[in-house]
């Protein structure tokens, strides 16, 4: 079976790539791949900037069909139309897995980086982590659901937008119009920011009815929440000077490298103030 394959660390090294057919073992189902969709995180992979063990096949935003089930595993999921988590798996004794939040182990080994992944006609997937999609979901909007869920835990979990907020979305890209949409859905009034070559991605957010700016445009006045998802610097820089003081600052974007940013301010009469005075720090 051909994957697309990270072969060896450092930039590039991602070729098509004979690897080995999945067998699933107890507890685990072969999904055949639907769709799979390319994450920020497959081309920091790509870019050798993201931590991977060698050789594996990339892609963690998954749909497809359960196809062959191991022991143990209910038979109702045969035939499913499912998406899936991306832990393959998890320590399951540590604090963060008896707390039920597993995608915070740090033993977690997911696909896509540690085990193949889903850039493949098939997939090894622990059935654990399924979750059935409606007949009337197209499995390719539903390779969606994974980024859709980092935003929500981004976001909701605990609560960072509320009802009426005005919110600044940084990066108008698929997780940033996830992010928007979201937000809207907190009943916030939304603000999409981006760069002149973002035009495209700018139409869509307005198409879904979003006001939109970009770099080097004012913005009205400062959000009551930021959330940060180019994962370039100057984004996070233009974020963390556009929050109000008070406000709540969110990054979902990975910037793959070492940056700097700028954590204290300016009052204009030269003295410094650092930032966590205008930031809720979440205790997290
Ligand atoms: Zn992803
Ligand atoms: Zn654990």
């Amino acid at each position: 079976m051909l994957g697309l394959t990270k072969l060896a660390v450092g930039p590039g090294n991602v070729a098509l790539a004979e690897r080995p057919e999945p067998r699933p073992g107890p507890d685990e189902v072969v999904v055949e791949v639907a769709a799979a969709g390319i994450c920020g995180t497959d081309l920091h992979i790509h870019d050798g900037e993201y931590a991977t063990e060698v050789p594996v096949t990339m892609g963690h935003e998954v749909s497809g069909t359960v196809v062959e089930l191991g022991d143990g595993v209910d038979p109702d999921w045969r035939e499913a139309r499912v998406v899936t988590e991306t832990y393959y798996s998890t320590c399951g004794v540590c604090e963060l897995c008896r707390a039920g939040r597993i995608n915070l182990c740090p033993e977690r080994r997911s696909i896509g980086t540690h085990v193949d992944g889903g850039f493949a006609p098939r997939v090894l997937l622990p059935a654990r982590g399924l979750h059935r999609i409606p007949d009337w979901l197209d499995a390719t909007v539903a390779a969606l659901a994974e980024p859709l869920a980092c935003v929500c835990h981004s976001l909701l979990e605990p609560e960072r937008v509320g009802a009426d907020d005005e919110v600044l979305v940084v990066g108008p890209g698929p997780v940033g119009l996830l992010a928007a949409e979201v937000a809207k859905a907190r009943g916030a009034r939304v603000h999409v920011r981006g760069t002149a070559r973002d035009e495209r991605r700018l139409e869509a957010a307005r198409e879904l009815g979003f006001a939109t700016s970009v770099v080097g445009e004012q913005l009205n006045a400062p959000a009551d929440v930021v959330v940060e998802c180019s994962g370039h610097e100057s984004g996070m820089a233009f974020g963390l000077e556009s929050v109000r003081r008070g406000g709540r600052y969110v990054q979902i974007g990975l910037a793959g490298k070492r940056i700097a940013v700028k954590l204290t301010l300016e009052d204009g009469q030269g003295n410094v103030k650092a930032l966590s005075r205008k930031l809720q720090v979440p205790g997290r």
